[in-house]
């Protein structure tokens, strides 16, 4: 856990959210800036910042991660028309957030490229 992430208190349920997945590793909930009609947040609960900071120890994470994002879609309701899973990283990435995290949006159109 890392002082002052919001997301390590997340994960830590020192700030409360409404999970729409949870395992010991992994936690999922809504965005509070929604940018699209679906937009989930999906964690690992170890703080790892960004995409450039994760190990190969990291490698079995990162791979449960991946299966989760289709059953969470799938539990939203946006696996059939399609999603778009985002991973912002640093600041040319628009990541304002330093604690890895991949967006899942859906239950619109989206454009492409992203602005
Ligand atoms: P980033 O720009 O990729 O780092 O995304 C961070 C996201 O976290 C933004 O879309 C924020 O709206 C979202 N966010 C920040 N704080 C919270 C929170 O406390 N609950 C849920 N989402 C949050």
């Amino acid at each position: 856990m890392q002082q002052d992430c919001i997301f390590c208190k997340i994960a830590k349920k020192e700030v409360p959210v409404q999970p729409v997945y949870e395992d010991e590793q992994i936690i999922a909930f809504p965005d509070i800036n929604p940018a699209a009609p679906v937009h989930v947040l999906v964690i690992p609960k170890k703080h790892i910042a960004n995409l450039l900071e994760i190990t190969p120890e990291d490698r079995a994470l990162a791979g449960h991660i991946m299966t989760v994002i289709p059953q969470v879609a799938a539990r939203l309701g946006v696996a059939e028309d399609g999603f778009r899973v985002v991973i912002n990283t640093k600041d040319n990435g628009g990541q304002t957030v330093h604690h890895l995290h991949c967006h899942i949006l859906g239950g619109r159109f989206m454009t492409w490229p992203p602005g």
